[in-house]
This record gives structure tokens, sequence and C-alpha cells, in this order.
């Protein structure tokens, strides 16, 4: 069995200083237990959070401790009759090859509704997190104009197509010219801008000439202070990640830019609203029915950034963080 355990609290990008790739002993079933391999590993931007030792909504991974993530793993054996061996579960078994766990804390998914790695994407937390986002949140009307930025990834892929079948206008921020070509390709969004290009704000501006209704926060940084120029009077704005500051070991120079900011909530009367999806559980069965229906009909398409081998799992995290990834990322284990 091989862990990732975590040693020591990053400052700015995790390395293997932190993160140690060790091999443990087999962890055996007890009663009322299952044991459990890990066919993938899911690798998601809030694990960077766990590694602080900061208040929030979740509590850090202890040092000592392995790494905490959701996979998907096939039972091996069972000591529990709700589950046998062969089953597919998922559950927040971390970052190792092998577990054990009481069937309470699993998820048995569908495999005819989707493939195993699916479950940790589009119907998985990444796809549930878009869809709360947008529905309780973004609430875009027909004809509105929706921003979503790093569009072309698990969340932001799933935003964008979400909209589209709402009837708005739908323009993608990303990094790279080949993932904005593929969020138009792929999942017919209207336009899409890659933030790294200098005339960043103009193409943002004329791919938006009728500004901005609902943008979706998933970035922070120059996207949204170019995205806070453009919104209209009365934008939502569901502010669901921040990744350009996950890193960040200090506030950027320059002039508070508070008071203005406050000024502009209330003269355009915005709306913003932090969620996480873990909230929101109630709207799991809804999400699950609506979800397996579009992947059914082929009317949400997604892309996966499959990285096969337990031991590039670091790495692979260090790639998500600097924007390497395309698509969802996973970790085929074996
Ligand atoms: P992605 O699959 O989108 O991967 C992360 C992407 O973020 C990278 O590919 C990169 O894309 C972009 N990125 C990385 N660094 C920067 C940067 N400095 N500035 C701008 N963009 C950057 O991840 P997810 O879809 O899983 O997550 C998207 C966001 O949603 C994250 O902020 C995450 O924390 C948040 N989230 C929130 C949840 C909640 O409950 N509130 C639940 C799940 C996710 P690019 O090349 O385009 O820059």
């Amino acid at each position: 069995k091989q862990q990732y355990t975590l040693v020591q609290r990053p400052v700015g990008m995790p390395d293997e200083t932190h993160l140690k790739l060790e091999e443990a002993d087999m962890p055996v079933a007890g009663e009322g237990e299952v044991l459990l391999k890990t066919r993938y590993l899911s690798l998601d931007p809030y694990m960077r959070g766990r590694m602080n030792d900061s208040a929030s909504y979740a509590t850090p991974v202890a040092l000592g401790d392995v790494m905490t993530g959701e996979a998907v793993s096939e039972v091996l054996e069972s000591n529990h009759p709700d589950l046998s061996p062969g089953d597919m579960v998922i559950g927040r078994t971390g970052w190792q090859t092998h577990s054990a766990a009481t069937p309470d804390i699993l998820y048995r998914i569908d495999p005819d509704l989707a493939p195993p790695s699916a479950w940790l994407g589009v119907i998985g937390m990444p796809g549930f997190t878009a869809y709360v986002g947008l529905r309780e949140f973004g609430q875009p009307k027909a004809g509105e104009t929706v921003v979503v930025s790093a569009a072309s990834g698990a969340v932001g892929q799933v935003v964008g197509q979400i909209a589209k079948m709402k009837g708005c206008r739908v323009v993608g921020v990303a990094g790279a010219d080949d993932k904005c070509q593929h969020v138009v390709d792929h999942y017919g969004f209207d336009a899409c801008v890659n933030y790294k290009d200098e005339d960043f704000e103009e193409q943002l501006q004329a791919a938006c000439p009728n500004g901005i209704d609902v943008y979706f926060e998933n970035v922070g940084g120059k996207v949204f202070d170019a995205v806070m120029k453009m919104v209209n009077d009365f934008a939502r704005i569901p502010v669901c990640g921040r990744i350009a500051h996950y890193n960040q070991t200090k506030l950027p120079e320059g002039p508070d830019r508070l008071i203005p900011f406050m000024g502009q909530i209330l003269v355009k009367r915005l709306m913003f609203r932090g969620f996480i999806q873990s909230d929101h559980s109630e709207l799991l069965p809804d999400f699950r029915r609506d979800m397996g229906q579009w992947l059914r009909e082929g009317k949400v398409k997604y892309q996966e950034d499959v990285v096969e081998g337990f031991d590039h799992t670091l790495d692979a995290f260090q790639g998500l963080l600097q924007g390497r990834n395309r698509g969802k990322l996973v970790i085929k284990v074996s």
C-alpha cells in the first residue's frame, strides 16, 4: 500500500517536502467495514486549503495524516451486508491506494449512468458545484450574459453548458488558447477569452457587448478585476473559488480598493454569494436525476485529464495549481 502523508505545511506551492509518498501496512477490514482498492483519485483545488492550518469551513489535514480526497474504489473484501466484493463506491478515502471504511461514508455508484471516473467530475462534486451555484445563486435568465472563469475546468465546463441550456450568452475565461477553443467547439460557449493575452480586457468587453449579468467566480485576481468593470445592475456573482490566490503568500501592493468596491456593490445593487457545495446536499437527488438525463441525451459533454500512476499524484496536483490540466483532473491509480 502507498499513501501521501502531509509532513509539513506548505507556504506557496506544495512539493515533496510537504507531501511524502510512503509505503504503509495494508489496512484490514474490521467488523462492519469493507476493504477498498482505490481506482481513481480526484484532485481538486480545495485540497490546497486543507494543507493550511487556518480557519475555514473544513478542518485542515493534521500533520502526519494521509492527505484528504475523494476517490472511486472497488470493494475487495466486505464485512457488511450492504456491499459486496466488486462493488464500486465513492468516498473521502484520501490519497492512498488502499483503505478500510464503513459503508455509511461511501456511496455506491451506478456505472450504467456514467463511467467510474465521471463520478468524481461531471456527475460528482464539481458538476454538483456548477449546478448548485447557478441554480441557487446565479439564477440566469434567457438572454442574459453569463461569464465563467476557469472555464475549461471541472466546474467551469458544466457551468457554461447549463447556462447555454437556459438560453444565455455564455462567455468563458481560461488560461490557454486550446482551452478556449475547446469550450467553444465542444461545449457550445459563445466565446472564450484567454486572460493571459495582453488585450484581455478589450477581448472580454467585445465578447460581452451587453455587459455581464452573472459572473461565476472561480479564480479571483485579474479576471475578477476585469469583470467588475463590466457587470450590469443587479448582476449576481456566485463566489465559488479563488484559485489565483490559493498559493499567495502576501497581499498584492497597491491602494486599498475596498471603498470603491463597496460603492459599486451599492450603486449597481450587486449580489455576491459565497457558497460551499456540501451545504446543499438536499439538492443531490435533483442533480443526479438532471445530470443523468443530460448525459444520456448528450446535452452535457465533459473532458477528463486522466494521469496514470499513483506516484504522479503530487506532480499532477502542482499542475492543477498552474493550469496544466485539461478538464477534470483524476489519477488512475491502477
Ligand atoms: P479546474 O479543473 O478548473 O482546475 C483548476 C484551473 O484553475 C486550472 O486549470 C487553471 O485554468 C485555473 N487556474 C490555476 N491558477 C490560476 C490563476 N492563478 N489564475 C487564474 N486561473 C488559475 O478546477 P475545478 O473546476 O475543480 O475548480 C474551479 C474552482 O472552483 C476552484 O477555485 C475551486 O476551488 C472551486 N470549487 C469550489 C467549490 C465550492 O463548493 N465552493 C467546489 C469545487 C470547486 P486556466 O488555465 O484557465 O488558468
